[in-house]
C-alpha cells in the first residue's frame, strides 16, 4: 500500500469495514432522492466510463459524477490502445470532452481505486472508504493485463512481446515507455492470434514508416521502425478462416499496404461456395481469396494468414533471443461452422521468428479490496459477476463457508470490458455502457436501496485525505494543459501531437 493509502487509511477508514459493506445500503423514498444529488463514482475513463456517465447524467436530473482514473491523462484505450494510424476512430474523444465539461462532472486524474497494479505510480484510495461517500460506483477499469499462452520459452526468451505491452509502447503508455522491442534479430516475426490487434501489430511492422510519421506514434516508436528488419510477417491462428476473429476493414487496409504482398491462403479451408456464405463472411473470405494487388516477388515486405496452427514452444538461439516457433497442426471439427472446435493432429510446424507477439485477448483482474466489500470476481472468465445489465453480485458465505453470488450488490454497478470481457469495440462498448447506465436509472428512480453515502459529499470528502498524501491530483483543466503541451510538441515534428510517455512528463505539463 503506497503512502497515500496509508495516510487515507489513518484517517476516514478508522472504522474499517467490520461487515462488509454491501449490507451497509440504504433506502430513500423517491420524493427524497428528486430532492438531493445523485451522487456517482466512476473507476476508468475509457469509453464505458464516459458513456456510463453519459447516460446516467441524461436520465437521472442533479446527478454528479467523479470520475477517477489511475493515469494522469483521459480516454483509456482510446488513447493507449487504438492505432496511431486510425485517427478517426478517436472522434469519440469530442463526446467524452463535452460530457467532462459539465459543471456536475469531476475528473480525478492520477488517483487510481484500490490498486491499479505496480506498473501505476498514481496515489491510491482504498476502495471501501470511497464507497462511503457516493449513492452509486461504476466499475468500468478495463483490463490491465493480458493472457498468456503458457508454454515453454514465453517467460524466458527475449524478443517475445505481448500485444498489449507493444501497442502500449507505440501508442505512448507510460508503463511500457521502456519495452524497446527489438526487430533487429532477422526478418521473420511471427504473431500468435487472429483478431484486429493481432493486424494492428502487423500493420505496424509492415506499413511504410513515413506514413506512420504523420501519426500521433510515439518518436520512440518511429526510431525503432526505421531500424526494423522485419520483412515477413506471419500472423498465426489456431483456427481457420471461417473461425478468424478479425474483420473486414482491418484485413483489407493491410492488402492494400502499399509494396507489401500477401501469401496465398490455404483454399482447402475455404468454402466451395462463397457465395452462399451470410454477407459479412462472404465478404471477408473474399478478400482473403483475391490477396493483395502487390505480388510477392515484387513486394519489399510480405505477411500471410496462417491457419490451423497451435503454438507448442518457443525455441531459443545462443545469447537468450527466440529463434523459432514450434506448433502443432490442428484439425478443425467442422471446417466452414464459424464456431467449430480443433484438435491437435500431432504433426509440428517450425516457423522461423526472429521476434514473436503473442496476441491472444487482454485480461481484466479483480481490484484489491472487493473482498472485503463483498464484489464477486470471476478469475476465469477475468469479468466482474453481473446480473447481465452491469448489476454486480454480492458474495456471500453460508455457515459452511462456502462461498455463494447473491443477487444485486446495491449500488455497485460495471461496464465495458471489466463487464463484459475484453472484446468489442468502441460502439458495442457503448451499447453495453448505456445498458449499465439505464440499470442504474432504473434502479435510482424505482426506490431500489443504493449504497450508504455517510454524507454523500464525494470528491470533496475524500480530497483531503489524498492531498495529505502529498498527491497531485490532475482534474480536467490540467489534462486540457497537457494535452495543448503535447498538440504543441506534435507542431514542431508535423504531427497532432507528441504524447508525453511518462507520467512525471505529464505531471510537468500540468503545471505542477
Ligand atoms: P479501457 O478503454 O481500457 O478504459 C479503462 C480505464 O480505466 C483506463 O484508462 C485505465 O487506466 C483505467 N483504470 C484501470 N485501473 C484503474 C483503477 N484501479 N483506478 C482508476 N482507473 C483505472 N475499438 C474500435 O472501435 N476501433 C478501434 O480501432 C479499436 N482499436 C483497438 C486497439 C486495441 C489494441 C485494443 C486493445 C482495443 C481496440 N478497440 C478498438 C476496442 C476499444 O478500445 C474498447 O472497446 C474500449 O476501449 C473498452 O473500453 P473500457 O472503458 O471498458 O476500457
Ligand atoms: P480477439 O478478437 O478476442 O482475438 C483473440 C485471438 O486470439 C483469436 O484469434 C483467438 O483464437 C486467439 N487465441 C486466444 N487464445 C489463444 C490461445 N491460447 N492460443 C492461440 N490463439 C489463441 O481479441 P483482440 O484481438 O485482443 O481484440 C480485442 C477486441 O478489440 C476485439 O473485439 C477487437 O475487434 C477490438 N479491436 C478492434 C479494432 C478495430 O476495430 N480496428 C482494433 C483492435 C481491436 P480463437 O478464436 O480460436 O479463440
Amino acid at each position: 500500500m503506497n503512502s497515500v493509502a496509508k495516510s487515507w487509511l489513518c484517517t476516514s477508514c478508522r472504522r474499517k469495514a467490520t461487515s462488509p459493506l454491501a449490507t451497509r445500503v440504504s433506502r430513500y423514498s423517491t420524493s427524497t432522492r428528486h430532492d438531493r444529488p445523485f451522487r456517482m463514482a466512476i473507476v476508468g475513463s475509457g469509453p464505458a466510463g464516459f458513456y456510463t456517465a453519459y447516460r446516467v447524467m441524461s436520465k437521472i436530473p442533479k446527478t454528479k459524477v467523479d470520475m477517477f482514473e489511475a493515469l494522469p491523462v483521459p480516454y483509456g484505450l482510446v488513447r493507449f490502445g487504438v492505432a496511431p494510424d486510425h485517427p478517426e476512430v478517436k472522434n469519440c474523444q469530442d463526446k467524452f470532452e463535452e460530457v467532462a465539461s459539465s459543471p456536475d462532472f469531476t475528473f480525478i486524474g492520477n488517483v487510481s481505486i484500490g490498486n491499479a497494479g505496480a506498473h501505476f505510480d498514481a496515489c491510491t484510495i482504498p476502495l471501501a472508504s470511497m464507497m462511503r461517500h457516493y449513492d452509486a460506483i461504476v466499475f468500468a477499469y478495463g483490463a490491465s493485463e493480458d493472457k498468456r499462452l503458457g508454454i515453454p520459452g514465453e517467460s524466458e526468451l527475449k524478443g517475445i512481446y505481448s500485444a498489449r505491452e507493444f501497442v502500449g509502447w507505440y501508442n505512448g503508455l507510460p508503463e511500457y515507455a521502456d519495452l524497446a522491442p527489438d526487430l533487429t534479430n532477422g526478418d521473420e516475426a511471427v504473431i500468435i492470434g487472429q483478431g484486429n490487434v493481432a493486424l494492428d501489430v502487423a500493420r505496424m511492422l509492415l506499413e511504410n514508416v513515413d506514413v506512420l510519421r504523420k501519426s500521433d506514434i510515439t518518436e520512440a516508436a518511429i526510431e525503432t521502425l526505421l531500424k526494423s528488419r522485419v520483412k515477413r510477417v506471419h500472423i498465426v491462428g489456431r483456427r481457420g478462416p471461417m473461425q478468424a476473429a478479425f474483420t473486414i476493414k482491418e484485413v483489407r487496409e493491410l492488402m492494400k499496404l502499399r509494396d507489401v504482398g500477401f501469401h496465398d491462403i490455404d483454399m482447402s479451408l475455404i468454402p466451395d461456395e462463397i457465395s452462399k456464405l451470410p454477407r459479412a463472411r462472404r465478404r471477408l473470405m473474399d478478400i482473403m481469396v483475391k490477396g493483395s494487388a502487390t505480388r510477392i516477388d515484387e513486394a519489399a515486405k510480405s505477411w500471410s494468414l496462417d491457419f490451423c496452427l497451435s503454438p507448442l514452444e518457443f525455441l531459443g538461439r545462443s545469447g537468450g533471443g527466440i529463434e523459432s516457433t514450434v506448433f502443432e497442426r490442428t484439425s478443425l471439427a467442422s471446417p466452414f461452422d464459424p464456431s467449430s472446435s480443433v484438435t491437435g493432429t500431432a504433426e509440428k510446424l517450425t516457423i522461423p521468428s526472429s521476434v514473436a507477439f503473442r496476441s491472444i485477448g487482454y485480461k481484466s483482474v479483480a481490484l484489491p479490496g472487493f473482498d472485503e466489500v463483498g464484489i464477486s470476481f470471476n478469475d476465469r472468465k477475468g469479468v466482474i459477476e453481473n446480473d447481465g445489465l452491469g448489476r454486480v453480485s454480492r458474495i456471500k458465505s453460508d455457515e459452511s463457508n462456502t462461498q455463494h453470488q447473491e443477487s444485486h450488490l446495491p449500488g455497485v454497478y460495471c461496464a465495458g470490458w471489466v463487464k463484459r470481457g475484453p472484446t468489442g469495440v468502441i460502439a458495442s462498448t457503448m451499447e453495453d455502457a448505456f445498458s449499465t447506465g439505464d440499470a442504474i436509472a432504473s434502479d435510482w428512480n424505482s426506490g431500489a436501496p443504493f449504497l450508504q453515502a455517510e454524507n454523500n459529499s464525494g470528491w470533496d470528502a475524500l480530497r483531503a485525505g489524498v492531498e495529505r498524501g502529498k498527491c497531485r491530483v490532475i482534474q480536467w483543466e490540467d489534462w486540457r494543459k497537457i494535452d495543448k503541451a503535447e498538440r504543441e510538441r506534435g507542431l514542431l515534428v508535423g504531427k497532432e501531437r507528441e504524447k508525453f510517455t511518462s507520467t512525471t512528463e505529464m505531471l510537468i505539463a500540468a503545471g505542477s
